[in-house]
């Protein structure tokens, strides 16, 4: 049965109340003191949010893809470092298991991933890989029935926390013809050679865990390889698609809670004895802003339509993602304007917004490499 507005509507009331009443006492504190929160992640469990598209047998929530996007996007109104986690964990840690594992992996790591008590990572970036996907150097090689891992990881979301569980790797594993084999590997956290290694002191995103990790003479059983040799990059760039959705998400909800908090402001604020609001200079901000808005959620919500109708929707994702993280930077800028000499002072959602947005241009594909994807697009 399709899931209709009502019930979108309804979702997005439970993770608005949620994100309100658990997430937004706690945001500001966890974003100073840099804290990964176990007990949000458990509560998100509680709420449905981790596993939300999966199916009932995996503990999912059986929901479509819109339905979990209004859920990135609520949170991100609230908290950007919570929506990340939610994000990263649904499409680049279950994502890559649920769509290529196998009965077997999805039957083993999947139930426990639904829970909001197991988080599972995407490791793709590589100090000398970011943009470049296939500049990949991490190597694994096939020895006695075990995958033999040498190698580094970067930047990689809800991989060192108390309740990270693992992790699918991108790694070299053979030649072509003269092309690199890339195929993604499990790797479970407590496994012998992976160490990791959180990175703190980040401007943004600060109380979602970020890491570097290493592999060295890491071994894992051959049957942990997630999809077929030499699929590793068509996998990665497959999850990455869907991933661009939950990007896109987050600047909405971001430029959303920005705009509210930009609106509120601007009514409650008097200068020359009457509400800012009143003065046309910021009055046609916030008209700016609600446009950019509306035009956000109208093309990420055609990608997610697009999507849940089984249709192509790459493209569509791309523009999406783009639009939606340069709206974000924008509509946060304006907000914090609006909000004159309070707005840059620590402690305030607009500081935090303003910070948080930054990321949203550079991660799962810079704005540089989107623009490239869309040009690809129209066959440039
Ligand atoms: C907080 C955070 C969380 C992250 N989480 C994850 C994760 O969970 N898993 C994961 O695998 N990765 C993750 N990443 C990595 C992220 O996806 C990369 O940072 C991103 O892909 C860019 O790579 P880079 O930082 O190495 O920049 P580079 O690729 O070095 O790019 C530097 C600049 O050069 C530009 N550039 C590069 N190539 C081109 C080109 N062909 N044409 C035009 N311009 C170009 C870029 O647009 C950019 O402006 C995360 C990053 C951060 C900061």
């Amino acid at each position: 049965m399709p899931i209709v507005y009502e019930q979108h509507e309804a979702l997005r009331k439970k993770v608005r109340d949620f994100a309100e009443k658990e997430i937004a006492p706690l945001a500001s504190e966890l974003d100073e003191k840099e804290i990964f929160s176990v007990d949000l992640s458990n509560k998100m469990g509680e709420l449905g949010l981790f596993g939300i598209t999966l199916p009932d047998k995996y503990g999912g929530a059986g929901l479509d893809t819109l339905s979990y996007i209004i859920a990135v996007e609520e949170l991100a109104r609230v908290d950007s470092s919570q929506a990340g986690i939610v994000a990263s964990h649904n499409s680049l840690g279950i994502g890559p298991i649920f769509d290529f594992g196998t009965e077997d992996q999805k039957d083993k790591y999947l139930p426990q991933l639904t829970t909001g008590k197991k988080l599972w990572a995407f490791g793709l970036t590589e100090p000398t890989a970011g943009s470049d996907s296939q500049g990949t150097k991490t190597r694994a090689v096939l020895e006695n029935g075990d995958w033999v891992i040498n190698g580094k990881k970067m930047f990689i979301s809800n991989a060192s926390t108390p309740i990270s569980a693992g992790i699918t790797v991108q790694a070299v594993t053979g030649e072509n013809n003269g092309r690199k084999e890339l195929s993604t590997i499990l790797v479970e956290r407590e496994t012998d050679g992976f160490t990791v290694e959180r990175i703190l002191s980040k401007m943004m995103w600060r109380a979602i865990d970020t890491a570097k990790l290493s592999f060295e003479n890491c071994r894992v059983p051959e049957a942990n390889l997630l999809g077929k040799r030499g699929m590793g990059s068509k996998i990665m760039l497959n999850i990455l698609d869907g991933g661009r959705l939950s990007i896109a998400a987050m600047g909405l909800g971001l430029a959303q809670g920005a705009f509210e908090a930009a609106l509120e402001y601007a009514r409650k604020r008097e200068q020359f004895g009457r509400p800012i609001s009143k003065f046309q200079s910021i009055g046609f901000k916030l008209a700016d802003m609600d446009v950019k808005i509306e035009l956000a959620r109208n093309t990420l919500y055609k990608a997610c339509w697009l999507k849940d109708q089984g249709k192509p929707y790459g493209r569509e994702a791309a523009i999406a993602k783009l639009y939606c993280s340069e709206i974000a930077k924008e509509v946060a800028d304006e907000s914090l304007q609006i909000h004159g000499g309070y707005g840059l002072i620590k402690g305030t959602p607009i500081e935090r917004f303003y910070r948080d947005q930054r990321l949203l241009q550079i991660g799962e594909g810079t704005s540089e490499i989107l623009r490239l994807v869309i040009s690809r697009k129209l066959g440039i």
